[in-house]
């Protein structure tokens, strides 16, 4: 049997490793545009990929993936994170689980995550075609024919395995070029929109306090079902960024926000403290120095230089004795704590880490990963439409469906 597993990224990796695990007689050819493997792997988690996540609460897991967690159920039971976890160490590459739950190899290095897989193919008989770039795919009767670009010759295979990936971060070789392989072999693809990305403000502010991060914090969108996530951010020279951030971003992906259509956020700095308890920890600074100045009484209750910028914001009497403060401003200054407002005019086109959306749900096996309208033909990765939040999520889904795609493929 002759198979051609198509990109060679996390999905495609994984695939490989278990198609010749499954079936070691099997041909395996493993086709990547670029010169090496698993380029976004290697600049995934700033260079130290985040492989997977530490939660082994399947139903948690799954929650994480604001499309595609049912999908996904029986990929990720049959290839947990915690086996993802075993089988990189199994591998050769120790892992290291932080206290935010995110693992990482422990070299910090995603080159040795690529590695693992380099090693295995290094012992088999696979065919790795780098530099080889695939423009067609067609049906050839039971068989598929591909055609590489530059090559006369259509390589021709019993079965394929699409792993080509979203359109995010496009350098690395991803540039949507199996949606239209999916869809020339009869698949049709959901909307497609960025995911993971930073929020750029009308406001300029937050680029005087650009680097502040806060550990917690809940940002709510001011849309439909008011989205929101609670968990780290900071500012940024446009505006904010981190985890929180990317999370209601991959919460209103498909909501459109621009300078004409700005979309509203609130930032709750004091996620864990009502109205009240700030109310009594304000009262309780101002009682303890009624003789200090209001700005710097409240740069005990958020850093110096946000202080500043609220009292800017909102024309407060930095200067003036706390004691003399009145009550509008103090409950001015107590409301923008709990919902700091920024107006989104955009997003940072191109810095996405993943695409949302991708090959219809509706058309995929998701028990093996086979294509419900093309026999022989196998899905795996961020080409499908299945996204998550950061956290090693999106790579435990690649690996998980890639370790399914391979198995049936070949069985
Ligand atoms: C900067 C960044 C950081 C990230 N960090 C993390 C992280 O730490 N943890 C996490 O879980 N997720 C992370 N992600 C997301 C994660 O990396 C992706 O979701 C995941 O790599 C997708 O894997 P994939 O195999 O589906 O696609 P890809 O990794 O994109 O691989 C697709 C491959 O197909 C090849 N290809 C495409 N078209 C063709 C063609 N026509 N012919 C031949 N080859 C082709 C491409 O060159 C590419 O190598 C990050 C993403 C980015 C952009």
């Amino acid at each position: 049997m002759k198979i051609a597993i198509i990109g060679g990224g996390a999905a495609g990796l994984m695939a490989t490793a278990s198609a010749l695990e499954t079936n070691p007689d099997a041909e395996v050819f493993l086709i990547e545009r670029n010169d090496g493997l698993g380029k976004k792997v290697i600049i995934s988690g700033g260079g130290r990929c985040n492989v997977t996540t530490g939660i082994h609460d399947i139903k948690t897991v799954l929650s994480k993936y604001p499309r595609g967690h049912k999908f996904l159920a029986t990929a990720m039971h049959s290839f947990p994170p915690a086996d993802v976890y075993k089988w990189f160490e199994f591998h050769g590459v120790p892992l290291k689980t932080q206290e935010d739950l995110r693992c990482f190899p422990v070299s910090n290095d995603g080159h040795d995550v690529v590695g693992a897989f380099e090693k295995i193919f290094a012992t088999s008989a696979v065919n790795i075609l780098l530099k080889t770039h695939v423009t067609a795919i067609a049906k050839l009767g039971e068989q598929f024919s591909i055609i590489l670009r530059d090559q006369t010759e259509p390589l021709i295979v019993d079965k394929v395995i699409l792993t080509t990936g979203g359109q995010a971060y496009r350098q690395t070789g991803s540039t949507g070029d199996g949606y239209a392989f999916a869809v020339g072999l009869g698949h049709s693809i959901t909307p497609l929109a960025p995911s993971l990305n930073a929020f750029f403000s009308k406001e300029t502010w937050p680029a005087d306090i650009s680097g502040l991060s806060f550990k917690k914090a809940t940002i709510t969108a001011n849309r439909t079902g008011k989205p929101n996530f609670t968990g780290p951010f900071l500012f940024t020279h446009k505006g904010v960024s981190g985890p929180a951030v990317f999370a209601l971003s991959s919460l209103v992906a498909f909501e459109k926000y621009d300078h004409n259509l700005p979309l509203n956020i609130t930032i709750d700095l004091f996620p864990d403290q009502s109205h009240e308890q700030l109310r009594a920890l304000l009262n309780k600074k101002i009682v303890g120095s009624p003789n200090r100045e209001f700005v710097n009484v409240i740069s005990s209750i958020i850093p110096k230089s946000l202080a500043d910028i609220a009292v800017n914001e909102l024309q407060l009497p930095g200067k003036r004795f706390s004691a003399e403060v009145g009550k509008k401003d103090m409950v001015a200054f107590l409301n923008w704590c709990k919902a700091v407002p920024l107006t989104i005019v955009g997003r940072g086109a191109g810095d996405e880490f993943v695409t949302a959306g991708g090959v219809n749900l509706h058309e995929v096996n998701p028990v093996t990963m086979e294509s419900l309208i093309t026999p022989g033909l196998f899905f795996a990765g961020e080409i499908l439409d299945v996204d998550g939040f950061t956290g090693g999520f999106n790579l435990q889904a690649s690996w998980a469906a890639g370790k399914l795609a391979g198995k049936h493929a070949t069985m």
